[in-house]
Parts: structure tokens; C-alpha cells; sequence
């Protein structure tokens, strides 16, 4: 029983829980960062006939849960409190070419394949410091946006040159760093790269991500996941009260382009053992499908289903050129997808088959990738809107039969699945216990101003789909992760210093 008198107690106009907007609710949270409850203000109110006030200390018992404990309060006038979105898909260092390949690259066409070129003469340029700046600006974003937790699939690992860094983990380290800075949780997906692609000679260009053998992979991925884990283990002091890690590891064979078979089978041994999330990009590009056709007789799901890759710690990103069948081998894998439909209509890469997706019951997670933007609730409104120009059809995502609540308020299912993606799935995919407002569960959470002009004049009933379809960042007023404000009033405690610094390396690189 938490007793502490550093318990916050926050009290919003509007708490979103059981997936819906309740208001008279607070969010109470221990010193260690933790949910204790979420619990019915009014009876408290009528005890002491007022709002407490912030700066007293009082007695609280729920009934309900049968949970007492002291707290102070922390009113949040004129906004709803909602749990912080998780981005499950991010290369954080590609924030320095936005806004620098929306140009025809030559007289020829321009596509994901030259979008690479230039994003390639970034990544061979930036020093490590320059990752850790780059990286904390996109993360600082994220915050900004009300996300709480990232997965971070990151491929840097070598000097410009091609050389391992006396320590080989040191520019995931400047990456995790970044994300502590900036006060963001984060899953350190660490990249599998062995070439270029199957029958194509070695690209110079690509010598920054190369480890060409399984083992040196596997030894710097466990370097890396036994130390973050030995630091987790002093904030997660019993595991029975929930996971509140900062940082942890994750592995990622790039693709089926970048990894071969045996060295794929070896990473899969190596996460399975050790309970590890597995994410892979996936049937990104049609030129990545007929390849893995020509040199293996099967498309890249199929490929992964008989190697026995896909489970429920396996996500595929993107899964854009799939077919049915694949579609059902990643729902009887319990496996999800991330879709990152910003990046996606920016690559020109296609567009998600989430309704057959959604359908057949397989978890859908977004990403913000490229960092074209970062805005999750854009992503997830893209999930659908994308379809609804392809289909010439609205509410495309939407489940089949209305649905209201026991009060018989018209509810937006399509909203709700879709936050459940930018949030609940997406903790799954990335192995993070954020995700919902609960008891034991991380206290990490956005707020959003009632009466920002995006959603002014909302009803608790319609004030979901407003987020979804109409929010901007401005709307985002607080973001706390692990019980701790990292946001106030719509300003990130460090944004001057990380705005200026990226400014500099954006002069630098660029100038
Ligand atoms: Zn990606």
C-alpha cells in the first residue's frame, strides 16, 4: 500500500478510462512514477464541501478497490487527461532531411529508392553528437504531441568509415541518452543489416549499418540489453508492481532485402530466449516482394511464417503489398502490424490494408518513420482516411454495428480503435506497460486543452473522435511520462537548448 506523501493526485475536467471520457475522475499516481488508482472525486468533495487544494496532503480511500493512501493534488482546469501515445516506428536521425527531399531528385522519376540516396548522405556524415542532437529533437516532438514511449529501430552503428567504434554500441547509447534527456521511454530496437540485398554487390553508402555476421550482431545486442536492463532493474525494484524501465532492447532484422536466412533464423533464437519484441520492415516496396520472390520462391510473409518468425513479440512494419493469405499467418502469430501511413504517402510507398487487417483481428500499431511529421493522431487518421480515397467510402475502419454506451450516448467505435492503435497496440509491439490509465501501469499521460480551437465545444461523448480527426499539437497542454510533468503547458522543459543545437548541426550539415 502506497503511503507516501509525495503521491500526486491529478484532477481533470475529463479522465479517459474503460475508452471513454469520465468526468469527477482523478489519476493517482506514487513517487516511483507508478499508477496507484484511478478513483471518483465527488465523495471527497462533498466530505470537504470544495476541490482539495494543491497544496494540501489528504487521506484518500476508495472503497472500490479498497486502496488508502495519502496524496496532493494537482488541479487541471479545463482539461481532459488522456494515456500517453506510444510511436512504435521511428529512425530518429532522419529528422535532419525534413523538408530537403521534396524535390525531384533528377529528370527521371522520384521515389523511395531516391529518397534513400539522400537520406544515405546524411546518415554517412552525422558524428555521434550529431545523432544525439538530431535524435533528441524528434523525440522532444514526440513529447510535445503526447508520446510517452518510442520504438526507436535504429541502424547507425559504425564510424563514417565503415569501423567499429571502440565501443559498439555508441551510437545506440547517444540514442537512448537522447530519450532520457528529453525524458521519453524508449525501446532501443537494434538493426540487423548483412548487405546490400540478395545477388546485389555491397553499397558503400550502406557501411554505417553493416555487421555482416550474426555473431558480432548478437554479442553487441546483448552487450547492449544486459546493461540497460541492469539500470532498469534498479527503478524496477519489484517486478509485481509493473514494468517503469526508461530504456530497453528490442531486435530488428532490417528486412528480407538486408538479412539472410540463417543469420534471421539466429536473431529470432536469440529474441525468443530472451522474451524480446522482433520488429522487421515488411513488403514496404513492390521491388522488396518480387525480390524475396526471385530469390526464395516466397513472398516476404510467407517467407517469415516458414522460418518461424512471426509470433505475438513480432511486428511488421508497413505489410503493405500483402495478400490474404499473409494477412492470415500474421493473425494465427498473434503478430501486429505498424503501420506509418505519413511516411507511407510520403515514400509513395502505398497504402495499408488495415480494414482487412482490422477484419481478421491483427493488431494494428502506428509510427511516425521518417519524421515527414510527427503526429500520431495524424497517423491514425491517415490509417483511415487513405482508405476512404482508395474505397470512395466513409467510416471505412469502423466496425459494423453502432455503438452506444449503457447511458445510450452514440459512441465512436472507429475513433476508439483507432487511439487503441496509437496507444494500447503500440505498447505491445514495443514491449512498453504504458498504454492505459491503470492501476500498476505507468503514470504516463497527455492532456488536452478543452477549449483549444481544434476541439472547442466537444461533449465528453464526441471529444474522442475530435482528438482523432481534428486535433492539432497546439491542443497538447501537459505530457507527463512515469508521473513526471516533461511538458507544461505546451512547452518541453529543454526546448530552447534542443531547438538551438539542432538548428547548428542543421547549419552544419546543410549550410
Ligand atoms: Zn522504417
Amino acid at each position: 500500500m502506497a503511503s507516501a506523501i509525495n503521491n500526486i493526485t491529478w484532477v481533470p475536467d475529463l479522465l479517459f478510462v474503460n475508452g471513454r471520457f469520465e468526468p469527477g475522475m482523478a489519476l493517482a499516481c506514487d513517487s516511483a512514477g507508478r499508477i496507484i488508482s484511478t478513483f471518483d472525486i465527488s465523495p471527497l468533495r462533498e466530505l470537504l464541501g470544495r476541490e482539495p487544494r494543491g497544496d494540501e496532503t489528504l487521506n484518500v480511500r476508495e472503497p472500490e478497490s479498497r486502496v488508502a493512501f495519502k496524496t496532493r493534488f494537482v488541479r487541471l482546469h479545463g482539461r481532459a487527461l488522456l494515456p500517453g501515445m506510444v510511436n512504435a516506428h521511428s529512425h530518429a536521425f532522419q529528422r535532419v532531411i525534413r523538408g530537403r527531399t521534396e524535390y525531384r531528385a533528377e529528370a527521371g522519376q522520384d521515389s523511395f529508392w531516391t529518397w534513400r540516396e539522400m537520406m544515405y548522405s546524411a546518415a554517412e556524415r552525422l558524428t555521434p553528437e550529431d545523432i544525439y542532437d538530431a535524435s533528441r529533437m524528434a523525440f522532444t516532438e514526440m513529447l510535445l504531441g503526447g508520446i510517452t514511449a518510442v520504438g526507436e529501430f535504429h541502424y547507425l552503428h559504425r564510424t563514417p568509415e565503415g569501423a567499429e567504434y571502440s565501443e559498439p554500441n555508441l551510437l545506440a547509447k547517444q540514442v537512448v541518452r537522447a530519450a532520457r534527456d528529453a525524458g521519453l521511454r524508449i525501446a532501443l530496437l537494434r538493426v540487423a543489416y548483412a548487405r546490400s540485398g540478395f545477388n546485389l554487390p555491397p553499397n558503400e553508402r550502406q557501411r554505417r549499418f553493416i555487421e555482416t555476421d550474426a555473431e558480432t550482431y548478437l554479442r553487441h545486442a546483448e552487450t547492449l540489453r544486459s546493461e540497460l536492463a541492469k539500470e532498469a532493474s534498479e527503478v524496477n525494484a519489484s517486478e509485481a508492481l509493473g514494468d517503469l524501465r526508461g530504456a530497453w532492447v528490442g531486435v530488428a532484422p532490417h528486412s528480407v532485402r538486408a538479412v539472410p536466412l540463417e543469420y534471421l533464423r539466429a536473431v529470432r533464437d536469440f529474441a525468443r530466449e530472451r522474451e524480446l519484441p522482433l520488429h522487421m520492415h515488411v513488403a514496404e516496396q513492390p521491388a522488396e516482394v518480387s525480390a524475396c520472390l526471385a530469390e526464395t520462391g516466397r513472398t516476404p510473409v510467407a517467407l517469415l511464417a516458414d522460418c518461424g518468425l512471426l509470433d505475438s513479440r513480432f511486428t511488421a512494419v508497413h505489410a503493405i503489398h500483402i495478400s490474404a493469405a499473409e494477412i492470415g499467418s500474421l493473425r494465427d502469430a498473434g503478430a501486429i502490424v505498424c503501420a506509418c501511413p505519413t511516411t507511407e504517402r510520403n515514400l509513395g510507398d502505398g497504402i495499408v490494408p488495415a480494414d482487412a487487417l482490422f477484419r481478421e483481428g491483427v493488431r494494428v500499431a502506428l509510427g511516425t518513420d521518417s519524421h515527414a511529421q510527427i503526429d500520431l493522431p495524424e497517423e491514425a487518421r491517415a490509417l483511415e482516411y487513405h482508405l476512404r480515397l482508395q474505397r470512395l467510402e466513409r467510416n471505412v475502419l469502423a466496425p459494423r454495428a453502432a455503438a452506444s454506451d449503457e447511458r445510450g450516448h452514440r459512441m465512436s467505435a472507429l475513433a476508439a480503435r483507432l487511439f487503441e492503435c496509437a496507444t494500447t497496440h503500440g505498447a505491445r509491439s514495443i514491449g512498453a506497460a504504458c498504454g492505459e490509465l491503470e492501476a500498476g501501469r505507468p503514470a504516463d499521460f497527455f492532456t488536452v486543452a478543452l477549449d483549444d480551437p481544434s476541439v472547442a465545444g466537444a461533449s465528453a461523448e464526441d471529444l474522442l473522435p475530435a482528438i482523432i480527426f481534428s486535433l492539432t499539437r497546439s491542443g497538447v497542454r501537459e505530457v507527463a511520462v512515469g508521473g513526471r510533468l516533461v511538458v507544461e503547458d505546451g512547452r518541453h522543459r529543454a526546448q530552447g537548448e534542443t531547438v538551438e543545437r539542432f538548428a547548428a548541426l542543421q547549419r552544419k550539415l546543410w549550410g
